[in-house]
């Protein structure tokens, strides 16, 4: 009987353990995505991850084509959407890979219920891990508390190894009724603002592959320090295809693993880069475990935390003008290109929550929807990570400085001159802070403070004191 695969953050061929499956035994496939915005608790993709889905899936149509599979588009509800193409095909196993939000989690239960109901076969996998949520635990049953913790005890784990892409598939042959990926309007019309995005990725599997290779010849030697460095991008950029699962985690620690192994870079950047992956680990366990981490604070002292409003300041920080450099070249970068450095993320955040004092479900809300990475996990745990409300925080007291942050991370001021280029001119000695420059400096440099860019919207000590002030009141 024929076999339905069902992908969402899957979006593969090879090691993807559900289409395996559900290639077994030479059955005939059929593989469906539903775009659902309508099961309760789902949270629709932003904007830039829509852009991303889009791509992806046209890619997926020409890859599982080649295999002769049809990739069936349906919109949600899902019960309903899976249990009709599983009733059209007359699918006697689905077969789909866990994701690890608390909706879709009750989703994906609902739906196995069903197809159980009917007398389907239903085979579940964990795909977008390198462990199963729930393995790695403390004696008293919980995931550890702290990184360290957590990353000690995975690495007891074994990881399994990944599968190649099926060596025979073949494709249902029926015909059936599906939507159109343009009537889904995953993409921008009228303004058309996915320019930026269009020249910066490519969303595939087989672009995530390449991405992967070139990373570990030019990005992964050198990387334990280079990462830091936002004007370098030592960096793998992998993650909107981690988050799209165009590559598992378990791909990508494989070859890096095997780059190390046979010389092609230092064991200290691999076991760094590796550690990376168990960052997105941690927090994909904490999804799992705590369910709603975009909306409620896992510390709960920060319930009543006395956060401001400020719409002024929030929209100046969204478009990057700010007043300060490295906060808004990062601000940009994430306009323009749907991505922004690790190192000026944690800035920028840090920016907004305590300099700012906003909540950081605002800023969370902003990256959700201009991201192509925007994660359900990684997203909001590091926004809590940096806000301090998060498991394992950063300490109260570390508030980033952002000129000092600029100063060590973009030395010689390069990400700032691409993103911010009002400032191009400037000499490094004040491009962190051109409000420190003088009269002639500025002028030499064509750059008029208040005009041609922004004054800093707060100044730093100042901010610094009323944060550390509201900050203390959660340790109470
Ligand atoms: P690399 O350095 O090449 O790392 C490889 C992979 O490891 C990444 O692709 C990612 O999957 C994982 N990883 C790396 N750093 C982290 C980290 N600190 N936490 C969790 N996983 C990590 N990452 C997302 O994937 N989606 C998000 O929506 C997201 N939002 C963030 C918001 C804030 C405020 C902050 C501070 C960080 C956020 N991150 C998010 C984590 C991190 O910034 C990105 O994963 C990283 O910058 C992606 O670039 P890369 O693939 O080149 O990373």
């Amino acid at each position: 009987t024929p076999a339905l695969v069902w992908l969402r953050d899957d979006l593969r061929l090879a090691d993807n353990p559900a289409l395996t499956r559900a290639a077994e035994d030479g059955r005939p496939v059929c593989a469906l995505y539903v775009l659902d915005e309508d099961s309760p608790g789902i949270r629709p993709p932003g904007g830039a991850a829509r852009w991303w889905l889009a791509g992806s899936l046209r890619a997926l149509q020409v890859d599982l084509s080649r295999h002769g599979v049809q990739l069936v588009l349906r919109r949600g509800p899902a019960a309903r959407a899976v249990g009709e193409v599983a009733a059209q095909i007359g699918a006697g196993l689905v077969a789909f890979n866990d994701r690890a939000g608390a909706a879709e989690a009750k989703v994906d239960r609902k739906v196995a219920e069903l197809l159980r109901s009917e007398e389907r076969e239903v085979a579940r996998d964990c795909a977008h891990l390198l462990h199963p949520p729930g393995t790695v635990m403390t004696a008293a049953g919980r995931m550890p508390r702290t990184f360290s913790a957590f990353h000690r005890a995975a690495l007891k784990q074994p990881v399994a190894a990944p599968l190649p892409t099926p060596a025979r598939l073949t494709g249902f042959a029926g015909t059936l009724s599906g939507e159109t990926l343009e009537s889904w309007g995953l993409e921008p019309r009228r303004p058309d603002w996915a320019g930026g995005l269009r020249e910066a990725w490519t969303p595939s599997e087989a672009a995530a592959r390449e991405r992967l290779a070139a990373f570990i010849e030019d990005g992964l030697p050198g990387y334990a320090v280079g990462r830091d460095r936002p004007d370098l991008l030592h960096v793998s950029r992998l993650s909107p295809h981690l988050r799209f699962g165009e590559i598992s985690p378990r791909q990508v620690r494989a070859a890096v693993r095997h780059a190390a192994a046979g010389g092609a870079a230092p064991q200290r950047d691999a076991d760094k880069f590796e550690a990376e992956l168990y960052w997105r680990e941690f927090s994909y366990h904490l999804l799992a475990e705590d369910g709603d981490i975009a909306r409620r604070n896992i510390q709960e002292a920060f319930d009543q935390f006395p956060w401001r409003e400020a719409p002024g300041e929030l929209k100046a920080w969204q478009r990057g003008r700010t007043g300060y450099p490295l906060v808004d070249a990062g601000l940009r970068q994430l306009w323009q290109t749907g991505w922004m450095h690790n190192r000026v993320r944690m800035v920028v955040a840090s920016f907004l929550a305590k300099h700012l004092l906003m909540d950081w479900r605002l800023g969370e809300a902003w990256f959700w929807d201009t991201l192509v990475d925007a994660d359900p996990a990684n997203n909001p745990a590091s926004w809590q990570w940096v806000a301090g409300s998060g498991l394992d925080a950063a300490p109260y007291f570390r508030i980033f400085n952002p000129v000092m942050q600029g100063e060590k991370f973009d030395p010689d001021g390069a990400y700032v001159r691409r993103y911010v280029p009002e400032l191009a001119k400037l000499p490094n000695a004040v491009i962190h802070k051109p409000w420190t420059a003088d009269a002639g400096t500025l002028a030499a440099a064509g750059v008029r403070l208040g005009i041609t860019y922004p004054k800093p919207i707060i100044d730093h000590a100042a901010a610094r004191e009323r944060a550390l002030r509201a900050l203390k009141s959660t340790k109470k």
